[in-house]
């Protein structure tokens, strides 16, 4: 633990550039995303693999393009309060998840191909990106198809669980991952499969969402419900509906990014995928947060250059530990609309609030229990929001701090703010009182539980 971190760094630089040179596939870290010394114009131009561009960028009017050069771009996707996702989807004519996926995931091609369309920077001396694509043997079309079959599996028509929201939890889990990069202070560093296994997850995280929750699932005995007997019901089925699609009947679909893949990575990587999704059931936000708060947050204090025969197990400590915490940060991103600029978070409490009414209509009408949060006539939206923070979002957020410190300057300030907007509606519209009363909130915004907050405030949860 103690003597390695100067060798380390040195044997990790070299790998890079190996990596850069000879294709190695295996040991980039999100920090080496940003530390990289990075491919140049004639390195990119000169690799072998094809440099799509989804079709669909060219259907969208010059100008357009233009601007989304900027909003694509890896400087304005690393961004927290300033990246608009609703603006950015109207400007990709309703197909955030495949461009945003594109300019993600196909990083730094992506990035390259957008700046040689603005060309404004043909010398691309600083272009960063992930390097799937040549790492793990995808082709930019087998890419694009991918995110397009998948997006197109999200159903546009509902408010919330759309593509929208997919779009927006990748954008979000990658920014959290460039904080954590950018913080020398602290050793989140997943290794290069961690990343995509993760980013992947985000693209597919609700595939197939059909706009009722776990709850609605279960008390009707849907399919689905019966299918997985009532547990993760939902996040079962997005797995299972993507690893259908992606591996097609014979593993060869013109979608499956992971078929030039070495084959373990492909079983770890599935099983990383599995874990992530399945992490973003709110009934197990208490447990997971819990084993998040026991975490040791690892410090980057060692700067000797002695050598360290414990390389190898500091390597795993901390890949097990960044893991942890990734998967902690994609469910997050989930669940970070309240963290987000006050007007692109007001819309998203419209949203989520529109699918919960609709589901609690459609309760009524089946004779079923309406779940929290879902009766039209007895929500209140302020209500619901003030308790959800309380509750869920500012002190998961806290816990966080300690692995990324980032967040105490980013993030929580944006979750005041909007606290504060939600606190004084509420104190408007409706008279306090000292009596002991009931809020439900929204916790992942689905499935019901109750959860005795304070003396004064029961919480029902969903999940
Ligand atoms: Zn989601």
């Amino acid at each position: 633990m103690l003597l390695f971190q100067k060798s380390f760094f040195n044997n990790r630089l070299k790998k890079i550039i190996d990596s850069c040179c000879n294709n190695n596939k295996k040991e980039i870290t999100t920090t080496d995303i940003i530390l990289a010394p990075s491919l140049n114009n004639t390195t990119l131009e000169q690799q072998q693999y094809d440099h799509s561009v989804p079709p669909e960028w060219y259907e969208l009017d010059r100008e357009v393009r233009i601007q989304l050069c900027y909003y694509l771009s890896w400087e304005n996707l690393m961004k927290w309060e300033d990246f608009d996702i609703f603006m950015i989807s109207k400007l990709c004519n309703g197909k955030p998840l495949l461009f945003v996926g594109w300019a993600i995931l196909a990083s730094p091609h992506s990035q390259y191909l957008m700046e040689k369309e603005t060309m404004k920077n043909n010398n691309n001396k600083n272009k960063k990106g992930y390097n799937f694509l040549e790492t793990y043997n995808i082709s930019s079309k087998c890419m694009i198809d991918f995110l397009r079959g998948i997006e197109d599996r999200y159903r546009v028509d509902n408010p919330y669980h759309n593509n929208i929201h997919a779009a927006d939890v990748l954008q979000s889990t990658h920014a959290f991952l460039v904080m954590g990069s950018a913080d020398k202070r602290k050793r989140l560093l997943p290794s290069l499969l961690q990343l995509f296994s993760i980013l992947v997850s985000a693209v597919i995280h609700d595939v197939g969402h059909p706009g009722y929750n776990n709850t609605f699932q279960s008390n009707s005995l849907s399919p689905t419900s019966l299918l997985y007997n009532d547990t993760s019901v939902l996040e079962n089925h997005h797995i299972s509906l993507a690893f259908r699609m992606i591996l097609g009947t014979e593993g060869n679909s013109d979608w499956n990014i992971f078929k030039g893949m070495d084959p373990d990575d492909f079983v770890t990587c599935r099983k990383l995928i599995t874990e992530a999704i399945l992490h973003t059931d709110m009934a197990l936000h208490f447990t997971k947060l819990d084993e998040i708060k026991k975490l040791p947050s690892q410090n980057n204090n060692d700067t000797t250059d002695e050598c360290n025969n414990d390389d190898d197990d500091d390597n795993e400590d901390t890949a097990a530990y960044s893991w942890k915490v990734i998967k902690f940060l994609m469910h997050m991103a989930d669940i970070s609309n309240l963290a987000k600029r006050k007007s692109i978070s007001i819309q998203w409490t419209d949203r989520v609030l529109t699918e919960f009414f609709r589901q609690g209509d459609k309760e009524k009408e089946l004779g079923l229990p309406v779940s929290p949060l879902c009766d039209r006539n007895t929500t209140s939206p302020s209500k619901s929001q003030v308790g959800f923070i309380d509750s869920i979002v500012r002190p998961s957020l806290q816990v966080l701090q300690r692995h990324l410190p980032s967040i105490t300057t980013i993030i929580l300030p944006l979750l005041e703010i909007n606290y504060k907007h939600w606190e004084e509606k509420e104190l408007l519209s409706s008279k306090k009182t000292s009596k002991k009363r009931t809020i439900t909130v929204a916790i992942g915004r689905e499935k019901e539980t109750s959860l005795e907050v304070d003396n004064n405030i029961v919480v029902s949860r969903a999940a």
